[in-house]
C-alpha cells in the first residue's frame, strides 16, 4: 500500500526543558517506569507505516541518553543526530540526513508520548494526498487576542490548537527549511507555510498532550493508567 513512499519520523528531543523546573530535561523524565522519550519512540516504531526513526538530542545529553538506553535495555532502532540552538535548527540537522524524493517525513515533539496510532497514521496518510498534514484539535474554550491594553474575541469555530505529528512530503519540508530562522517559527507548519504551501489539518487527539510543566506529568500518568485498565 505504501510502496511509492519511504516514511520517516524525526523526534525532536534537543531542548533543555527548563520550564519543568527539574535538572533533567523533561524528555528523559520517568513516566510509568520508562523515560518519556522511550514511550514516544515506541509509539512511532509500532505504527503501521513503519517509519525510520531519527532522534534529535542535544550533544550535552548524549551521555544521559546512552545511559538510559543501557539501563532500560532499549533496542528500538533509531538513528541519533545532534540538535541545534532552536527547535528549527534541530529539525534542520535531522533533515540533512534524508535525501529521498519519495520520503514522507513526520516531525514529532519528544515530549508528546501519548500520541495515538490513529493520529500518526492519519497524518502519514493525508500527507500523501495533500502534501502535508498536521494534527490539531478544535478549541474548546472561548478564545481572545490581546491587543495593547484591550482584547478581542476570536471566532472559536475557526480556531485549532496545533499538535504534532506534522507530516510533509520531502520537497515541501526540505525547501522550507532552507529559509533563515524567524522567531515566529514555533512549529514545522509555520515554516512550511512561510515557504508558500497551504497547511492541511487532520484531527489530533485530546490525550496527545505536550509535557511542559510538572502538572502535565500527573495528567500523563493518569491517562496511561486509564488506558491500561
Ligand atoms: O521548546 P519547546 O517546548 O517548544 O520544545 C518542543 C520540542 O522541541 C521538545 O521535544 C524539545 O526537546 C525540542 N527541541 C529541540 N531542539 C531545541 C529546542 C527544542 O529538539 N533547540
Amino acid at each position: 500500500m505504501n510502496n511509492e513512499y519511504t516514511f520517516y519520523t524525526i523526534i525532536v528531543a534537543g531542548g533543555s526543558g527548563k520550564r519543568m523546573g527539574s535538572d533533567l530535561p523533561k524528555q528523559f523524565v520517568d513516566l510509568n517506569g520508562k523515560p518519556i522519550l522511550m514511550h514516544t519512540i515506541v509509539a512511532f516504531a509500532n505504527n503501521i507505516y513503519q517509519p525510520k526513526i531519527i532522534l534529535v538530542i542535544a550533544k550535552e545529553d548524549e551521555v544521559i541518553w546512552n545511559n538510559l538506553v543501557k539501563i532500560h535495555q532499549f533496542d528500538t532502532p533509531h538513528q541519533t543526530v545532534f540538535g541545534g540552538k532552536e527547535r528549527f535548527h534541530s529539525v534542520q540537522n535531522a533533515l540533512k540526513i534524508i535525501n529521498e524524493k519519495n520520503a514522507i517525513i513526520a516531525i514529532h515533539d519528544a515530549v508528546r508520548p501519548l500520541v495515538s496510532q490513529q493520529t500518526i497514521s492519519s497524518c502519514f496518510k493525508a500527507a500523501k494526498t495533500h502534501g502535508n498534514a498536521i494534527a490539531a484539535v478544535p478549541a474548546k474554550d472561548s478564545v481572545r487576542r490581546q491587543i495593547n491594553q484591550a482584547s478581542e474575541a476570536l471566532v472559536r469555530s475557526e480556531i485549532y490548537l496545533v499538535q504534532t505529528p506534522q507530516a510533509f512530503q520531502f520537497l515541501q519540508i526540505s525547501q522550507a527549511y532552507l529559509q533563515e530562522f524567524k522567531d515566529t517559527f514555533t512549529d514545522d507548519a509555520s515554516v512550511v507555510e512561510k515557504a508558500g504551501y497551504p497547511i492541511h489539518i487532520e484531527k489530533g487527539d485530546d490525550f496527545n498532550l505536550k509535557i511542559t510543566f510538572k502538572e502535565d506529568l500527573v495528567f500523563a500518568e493518569a491517562i496511561l493508567k486509564a488506558q491500561t485498565l
